[in-house]
């Protein structure tokens, strides 16, 4: 028993909840909203600023440990809690994962490939840069997410341009890789250092968002997989990271395997743990940063996870509707997640849906059903 705090009030905040609740703690969620996804289901809710230090203190003072789910929860207010309790992922681990230069950097001293890349944050480095990364893709060093804070450039032309229009924020040129496909995996750690992962997963994006989570990644070799487990792995352990990581891999159509990003947190390509694992990656959150033992994870079903974003509410210029669940539950296997956010926007994660089965060809066949019953494109 205890009680368990985190950072933010989302979604991952809310999945993070409903598995600290069944292992019998308290939740605790601070978020400035009072009826975010995570606050409306827990315990008790701290409604400030993630950097107001009277809401902090409220936090440090009613838990035994705390954690975060918002990939850009301010590091201070990390390293400031941890001078009272214990703090999983730490300040540092967070601070590096937050910055592309950083982290990239870190990939690199972890033996790691990633795209060649130049940190842009004068004039100077940007007239400096090598024409060998164009084409590229320019990104804000901080803050992006689902393809937000990115420009694709062909030119130095363009790259000045591009620079302009991200308002010359610090950013990362990265060269534009030939992708064959996206991996991503999943690591947890403790304080012990012990470390499990996931079975890797094969993410697909539309628009910058991810749209399908197939696992057992179907294109995966098992040599890759291998590989991409122990870089994450020498990632997670070099940082002495304690808590759940994810870390995006790009396989190269000639074949390599190329870090991409990571994430200090539960990681939305995971949600299919909930129903195809036997723990999922929120109740090794919660073992991670409560020092409960790790266990390696399990798949006991292939699965196939579809991302339910606000669009599917405004099907045909409708007014906002409500897809059609009670079809998609009749098939066999379906495992329906919704966030409990108030009203849906285009581009807003509302939910997904999970499905398992007996064969990966049963799941295939049942998700790309569910996709045309909710006007999705096709697999
Ligand atoms: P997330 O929502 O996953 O945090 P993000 O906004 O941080 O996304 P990235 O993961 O860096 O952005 O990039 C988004 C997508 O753009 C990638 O999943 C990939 O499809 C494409 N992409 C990014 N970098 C490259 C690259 N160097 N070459 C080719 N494609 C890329
Ligand atoms: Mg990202
Ligand atoms: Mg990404």
């Amino acid at each position: 028993g205890g009680t368990l705090g985190v950072l933010g009030g989302g979604q991952l905040g809310r999945m993070f909840a409903h598995a600290a609740q069944q292992l019998g703690y308290r939740t605790v969620v601070l978020d400035p909203d009072s009826d975010s996804p995570a606050g409306s289901i827990a315990h008790q809710q701290v409604q400030t600023d993630y950097l107001d230090a009277q809401g902090l203190a409220t936090l440090a003072a009613s838990c035994d440990a705390v954690t975060t789910e918002f990939e850009n929860v301010p590091a201070p207010a990390l390293a400031r809690l941890a001078e009272q309790l214990p703090v999983a992922p730490a300040a540092e681990a967070v601070a590096v994962c937050q910055d592309r230069a950083r982290e990239k950097q870190h990939f690199r001293d972890c033996g790691v490939p990633c795209a060649p890349f130049a940190v842009i944050e004068t004039d100077a480095q940007l007239q400096a840069v090598d024409p060998g990364l164009l084409p590229g893709i320019l990104k804000t060093a901080r803050l992006g997410y689902d393809g937000k804070g990115q420009v694709r450039v062909a030119s130095p032309a363009a790259l000045q341009a591009a620079w302009d229009e991200l308002g010359r924020v610090p950013c990362v040129l990265e060269q534009r890789l030939d992708l064959a496909f996206e991996v991503s995996v999943i690591v947890a750690r403790n304080v012990q250092g012990e470390l499990v992962h996931f079975p890797l997963q094969q993410n697909l994006h539309r628009d910058g968002i991810l749209a399908v989570t197939t696992v057992p990644a179907p294109d995966l070799t098992a040599e890759l997989q291998a590989r991409a487990i122990g870089a994450a792995e020498t990632i997670a352990a070099t940082l002495g990271y304690v808590g759940v990581l994810c870390v995006e891999f790009f396989v190269l159509r000639d074949g390599s395997l190329v870090a991409n990003e990571m994430a200090p947190r539960p990681h939305n390509s995971g949600h299919y743990t909930l129903d195809a694992c036997d723990v999922s990656q929120f109740e090794l959150q919660v073992r991670a940063m409560a020092g409960l033992p790790l266990v390696a994870p399990r798949l006991h079903s292939p699965a196939i996870m579809l991302n339910l974003l606000g669009d599917l509410w405004f099907r045909d210029g409708q007014a906002e509707t409500e897809p059609p669940w009670e079809a998609v539950l009749a098939l066999p296997g379906t495992h329906l997640h919704l966030y409990g956010k108030r009203s849906a926007r285009p581009g807003r994660k509302m939910g997904h849906l999970n499905i398992t089965g007996a064969s990966a060809s049963q799941v295939r066949e049942v998700a790309q059903r569910c996709a045309e019953l909710l006007g999705l494109p096709g697999l």
